[in-house]
């Protein structure tokens, strides 16, 4: 007989103690993995332009098998079934540009400094983890995570964790130091005589570009997160500069030694000289983007090259509007809502980043979706770009951020339309990874 489980929102179900043991370690597509049907009347599958009405997902092990009209099939007699009744189910979502190892910079509680002078790195790796099940809480069921901010190779083994389900959390994809130049990276503004700890590793010529991407690389870096601007500010005439880092020879070395791995470059570039240097290095994405020319546009489509803007978190502690850097904080967002557009109708290949970690992680993740959508998204291309497109950066496309036959089980829902609001996936209510039922109730605050 199925066993059929009906999930009410907004209530605390202890739904994952029958599902989620035997679906966690059986062999997908093995004939006697458990098969799980999830029931909805809304299914956005990632790719498609329109949702779905009354389906069923069927699932053996940690991957879908199929996905077809609600009881169009006899199920197997020990079939578990999971009706969501109204709610609409999506892939699990994917946000390209996270810092597990930040909590946020709030200059009120010490901003950036703080937490690499006076943490103690067992403190750091605790937060670390309640940030990775946050994500997957958030229904986030991967992250790719650029960089530990002085955490050194800290993800490494958070991402081991979370793989051999020591602890919850996201797949991960991990970039550990990150690499910039002297002069290009926070800790600064010591009395020179003092050394402090830096949040990325500082190279200086092609030679010690290299050596620091293979060291990374060796040490279970993902990606390599290379930082081509650092400081900004506005010129006399208003204008926006960006401090350039990194030369394009430097950053050829990383390009060149991380692609021989068969790995990729993703590169923090705000504008100017450092934007175009990194796209002149070849690197695979370009994180935040703020003001992209018309000529560098037609780069990143001639190239290839993906574009990962984070609009929400240049919205938060902003100093005051009457100081130089008050105005930057303001010009930084006018700018970058403008590159977001231009890029989009462009037809750039974009994915959903929030630089979550630079703003708090109790904060809600997805509240980047409805800064895409007010710079020209769809709620659609919004979703898809936290989907298919993201899982298309990672090189998953397929497996990731699709609801559809051969991908992982990653699913959620939410209790209403995501497409006449895309608020509502701030309160995502049912989160399945790897199969494996996580939650079916209300977000819990994390600390
Ligand atoms: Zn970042």
């Amino acid at each position: 007989m199925n066993r059929i489980i009906f999930l009410a929102f907004g209530v605390l179900i202890a739904a994952r103690a029958g599902l989620t043991q035997e679906a966690k370690h059986t062999a997908a597509g093995t004939s006697d993995a458990a098969t799980v049907i999830v029931r909805a009347q809304s299914l956005i599958d990632g790719t498609s332009d329109k949702p779905f009405h009354n389906m069923e997902i069927v699932i053996q092990g940690n991957r879908i098998i199929d996905v077809r009209p609600a009881k169009s099939q006899a199920l197997p007699a020990a079939a578990q079934v999971i009706d969501l009744g109204t709610a609409t189910v999506l892939p699990g979502l994917i946000d390209a540009h996270t810092h597990i190892f930040l909590q946020g910079e709030d200059p009120a509680a010490g901003g950036y400094d703080v937490q690499l002078l006076k943490y103690p790195a067992s403190y750091r790796v605790a937060r670390a983890v309640v940030s990775a099940r946050r994500a997957l809480e958030q229904g986030f069921t991967s992250i790719r995570d650029v960089e530990t901010e002085g955490a050194g190779y800290g993800d490494v083994g958070i991402k081991r964790a979370i793989n051999e389900g020591v602890i919850p959390g996201p797949r991960m994809w991990v970039s550990t130091l990150s690499i910039s130049s002297t002069g290009g990276y926070p800790l600064e503004g010591y009395a020179p005589e003092i050394t402090v700890p830096k949040g990325s590793q500082l190279i200086d010529g092609p030679v010690e570009a290299r050596k620091a991407a293979r060291e990374q690389l060796d040490k279970g870096a993902d990606w390599i997160k290379v930082y081509m601007t650092h400081r900004s500010w506005l010129d006399a005439q208003g204008a926006l500069v960006s401090q350039p880092t990194l030369t394009v020879e430097e950053l050829k070395a990383i390009v060149d030694e991380t692609h021989g791995w068969g790995r990729k470059v993703a590169c923090h570039a705000y504008n100017g000289p450092g934007l175009q240097r990194a796209l002149d290095g070849g690197c695979d994405s370009i994180e935040h983007g703020l003001e992209i020319t018309d000529a560098q546009i037609s780069q990143m489509l001639k190239q290839g090259t993906w574009y990962v803007p984070t609009l929400q978190v240049y919205y938060t502690d902003w100093d005051p509007a009457d100081t130089d850097s008050g105005k930057r904080d303001r010009k930084r967002v006018a700018l970058h809502g403008v590159a977001f557009g231009k890029a989009l109708h462009a037809g750039v290949k974009m994915a959903f980043g929030t630089d979550v970690g630079g703003f708090k992680w109790s904060e809600p993740i997805a509240q980047e979706f409805s800064r895409e959508v007010e710079f020209g998204m769809t709620p659609m291309q919004a979703i898809q770009s936290a989907t298919s497109r993201a899982a298309e950066l990672l090189g998953r496309r397929g497996e990731i951020g699709v609801v559809a036959p051969g991908a992982y089980a990653d699913l959620i829902a939410v209790a209403s339309d995501p497409l006449a609001d895309v608020n509502v996936l701030k309160t995502v209510q049912f989160v399945m990874k790897d199969g494996v039922v996580f939650q079916s109730s209300a977000v819990a605050a994390a600390p």
